[in-house]
């Protein structure tokens, strides 16, 4: 399994196009989810996130009305106030709502460590939406291809994925 994150970039990056390939492959068959989730929870539980942080640091956070209610509260402000101090517009989608960045990533990023943790938004207890998230793993793949360039537990997953379906780049669809 690769943790080192120049080389997930590096090999993410390079699979862009493979891994795109690999996405229309699995929407154009039938797979047996289970095997797909009993991969990723694998990965999941042999990662140490607290050492990675990565996904903090590159993707934006959406965040939605139940999770500004929850921070809002669990940082003793209204909501309208976390709204202002603490959010933004998301840069690659104009209608979502996202946790404000620094240069070192979300704004709640200290070191690697997440300082609203008991708090913090759906879309982080559930990331990468490997083995946690809505729908099918078939419908999240898109999602992935870019999450294959940051985050090791999405790149990993992605390499076991391939291998048991038996996908080969160049293969017909
Ligand atoms: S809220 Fe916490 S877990 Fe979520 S991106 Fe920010 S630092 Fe990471
Ligand atoms: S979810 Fe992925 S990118 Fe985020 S901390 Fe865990 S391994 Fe790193």
């Amino acid at each position: 399994m690769i943790t080192d994150l120049v080389q997930i970039k590096r090999l993410g990056e390079k699979k862009l196009k493979e891994n795109e390939m690999f996405r229309r492959h699995m929407k154009a068959h039938y797979f047996p989810e289970r095997q797909f989730r009993h991969v990723a929870e694998d990965i999941e539980s042999n990662t140490d996130c607290r050492a990675c942080a990565n996904c903090c640091r590159v993707a934006e956070t959406n965040i939605s009305k139940r999770d500004i209610e929850r921070l809002a509260k669990f940082l003793g402000m209204t909501s309208n106030q976390f709204v202002e101090q603490y959010t933004t517009m998301s840069v690659q989608d104009e209608n979502e709502i996202i946790l404000r960045r620094n240069d070192a990533g979300c704004i709640f990023l200290d070191g690697n460590d997440c300082t609203i943790y008991e708090a913090r938004p759906d879309t982080c207890q559930n990331f990468p939406h490997l083995v946690r998230g809505n729908g099918s793993i078939q419908s999240r793949m898109w999602q992935m291809i870019d999450r294959a360039t940051y985050c090791p537990i999405v790149y990993n997953s992605l390499e076991q994925y391939k291998e048991i379906v038996g996908f080969q780049m160049g293969m017909k669809k």
